[in-house]
């Protein structure tokens, strides 16, 4: 079977060069294990922080198989609880089969397609709804700003946003993308952080300022929406996509003034930490997918040898909604 490694851990932007693919000998499951296909891999902006170091997960070192979350089919059981066709989670890896302790695997509802357990109803979906509700709480009528808006996280936060009867102002890169966000996931404003006019256009569309901030990219558009906000604003600490590709790292200068001025509060948070909320989330994305009000936007490259180039696009803003890697179809 395939394979992709780490070849080298990059000091500078991820280049294709980081990767190289293996074809090694297909694994054998052991007692208690579960031997799995991998039909989707999500690549998502986190990749790149684990090859940076330790986060919330240990860092990625050379030589290792990329890890990654996916969707898998059981295709051999040696454990009680999963038999051959059950549809699992797993942190995984890029590589077409593995096998894993079956206490690793997380059996998932076989809703079709697949590819909505890591877009809408998966860790994109889950993170934007615990990010507004359970750290931002976002209350009807308030003005919700988020950056990485035509994201996989970003989008899903500003169609929840506007589905909770709030303001949703996008922050993303280039004029097309902005209108893109507006026209086609419903936004009120989308702003393009690369334009010189960005801090005036921003202030412009948000007239009686931000409520919530949740912001994926750290840097300088942190320290411009902080600027926005509302007295008693809660800045949402999702990501620093900005500092993960090899850029050095740049605070934003109004730390901590802003936050005592205004009384802010500025929170992060892990998905998982969420984790006992989750159906709430997963009830109200489902009303929402179900009644129209979200738009499922995703993004899907075809093959592992894809998997280099689709993480390394993405870090460059080449995705439109929630990107990742099909390896096998869906199952009958
Ligand atoms: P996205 O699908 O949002 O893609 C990343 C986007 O970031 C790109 O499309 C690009 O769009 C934008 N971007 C890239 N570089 C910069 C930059 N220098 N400044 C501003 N924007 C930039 O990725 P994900 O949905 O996977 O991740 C979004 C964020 O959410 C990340 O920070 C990630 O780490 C975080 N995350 C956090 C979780 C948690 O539990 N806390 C869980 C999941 C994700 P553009 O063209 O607009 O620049």
């Amino acid at each position: 079977m395939k394979q992709i490694v780490v070849a080298a851990l990059p000091r500078g932007p991820l280049g294709a060069e980081h990767f190289r693919l293996e074809e090694v000998p297909a694994p054998v499951p052991g007692p208690g294990q579960v031997h799995l296909r991998v039909i989707l891999m999500s690549i998502d902006a986190a990749n790149r922080s684990w090859l940076q170091g330790a986060t919330y997960r240990a860092a990625v070192q050379a030589g290792d198989v990329m890890p990654t979350y996916a969707i898998c089919e059981v295709i051999d059981s040696r454990a009680d609880g999963l038999a051959p066709g059950d549809i699992v989670a797993a942190e995984a890896g890029w590589c077409e089969e593995l096998c894993l302790p079956a206490g690793d695997v997380q059996k998932m509802p076989d809703l079709r397609p697949l590819s909505h357990l890591l877009s809408v109803y998966g860790i994109a979906g889950k993170t934007a709804w615990h990010g507004l509700v359970g750290v931002g709480r976002l209350v009807a009528g308030e003005t919700v700003l988020v950056s990485a808006a035509a994201g996989s996280v970003g989008g899903y936060v500003g169609q929840i946003a506007r589905a909770m009867g709030c303001r949703a102002v996008g922050i993303a890169g280039g004029p097309e993308k902005c209108r893109w966000v507006v026209e086609e996931l419903g936004f009120d404003a989308c702003l393009d952080y690369r334009d010189p006019g960005f801090a005036k256009a921003l202030r412009a569309a948000c007239p009686d300022g931000v409520d919530v901030y949740f912001d994926n990219v750290g840097g300088r558009v942190l320290e411009t929406a902080l600027f926005l906000m509302n007295l008693r604003g809660r800045v949402v600490c999702c990501g620093a996509i900005s500092q993960y590709d090899g850029e050095a790292p740049s605070g934003p200068r109004n730390l901590p003034g802003l936050v005592v001025v205004k009384r802010l509060r500025m929170e992060g948070f892990i998905v998982m930490d969420h984790a006992a909320d989750d159906p709430k989330a997963l009830r109200d994305l489902t009303r929402w997918v179900d009644d129209g009000r979200i738009k499922v936007v995703e993004d899907i490259a075809e093959g592992l040898d894809q998997a280099p180039a689709a993480l390394i696009g993405l870090l460059a803003g080449d995705n439109r909604g929630k990107r990742m890697v099909r390896l096998a179809p869906d199952p009958a």
